[in-house]
């Protein structure tokens, strides 16, 4: 399985020389394995993931898992290449109060007057599933077992301003935890370990450092060092600290990368463009 990073920005995009060796585009990585694609977010990062794919030439199933609604988690969604193919069906998954659904909650920032083209009028078809997962500590199961590589993705309520979903895709004989949006309070500590626990990979939302958190608690993110303290906890072979802040620069973010990695070897601050492969177990 391939995992590749096409955002880690969180809550809007960051442009200028600065951050350009982290990258500024917001949430949106890939997890491909065999024919299977699955994406979590829709961030601007989804963007340059569509144009890759176009340019292979990708026709087929796409599965789209939402984290939630905040613009920068699905604001590439309308700039996303494959949408505009009529050979490709895209699945989107994710959890609304909406009165209209998944589907109305996402075309209502996604139409006229804010965007000229709804999600209608793209060529690919969009298949809504609309996620219920249960309260804090239940997660509901998505499976797909007909297929040569089955997989399943399980969503966790998180905590964060709004709502929101935290995912763990098993597949390939491997787990990818995409935890991103999501705050650490004491109460929720035991719920997310137990969700992602042993992953191979885990996608943390570092956004804060524990010197800054006092002034942003409650503001729906965790703390890099939370995010050392629950991979250890968790036991994740692998964990890549996402959601930076957009305003710190590529010089702040290596200074804190180089504490990570001084503390763990297997832990490290995401770069936009960054590949893991996960080898079939
Ligand atoms: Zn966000
Ligand atoms: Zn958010």
């Amino acid at each position: 399985m391939k995992v590749v990073f096409w955002g880690i920005r969180g809550s809007g995009a960051a442009v200028g020389k600065e951050y350009e060796e982290y990258g500024g585009n917001t949430s949106c990585v890939s997890a491909e394995w065999g024919n299977h694609l699955i994406i979590f977010d829709a961030g601007t990062g989804i963007s340059k993931l569509g144009e890759s794919l176009v340019r292979r030439g990708f026709t087929g199933e796409i599965h789209l898992f939402l984290s939630h609604f905040h613009l920068d988690h699905i604001c590439g969604l309308p700039l996303f290449g494959p949408a505009f193919s009529s050979k490709v069906r895209i699945h989107i998954y994710g959890n609304t109060t909406d009165p209209g659904g998944l589907k109305g909650c996402v075309s209502r920032v996604l139409s006229p007057p804010y965007w000229p083209v709804a999600p209608d009028c793209y060529g690919a078809r969009m298949v809504w599933h609309d996620l219920k997962p249960g309260k804090q500590g239940q997660a509901e199961v998505m499976e797909d077992k007909d297929s040569t590589a089955a997989w399943m993705v399980k969503a966790l309520p998180s905590a964060h301003p709004n709502g929101g979903l935290i995912y763990r895709l098993e597949a390939a004989g491997r787990s990818v935890v995409y935890g991103l949006d999501c705050e650490l309070p004491e109460e929720f500590w035991e719920i997310y370990r137990d969700f992602a626990c042993g992953a191979d990979l885990l996608i943390f939302d570092a956004a804060y450092s524990e010197e800054e958190y006092p002034k942003v608690k409650g503001f729906g993110h965790a703390t890099w060092q939370q995010g050392v303290a629950m991979a250890r906890h968790t036991g994740a072979v692998r964990t890549v600290f996402a959601h930076h802040r957009r305003e710190r620069t590529d010089k702040e973010l290596e200074a804190l990368n180089q504490i990570v990695l001084g503390q763990e070897p297997k832990m490290c601050f995401g770069k936009e463009g960054m590949e893991i492969l996960l080898q079939e177990a």
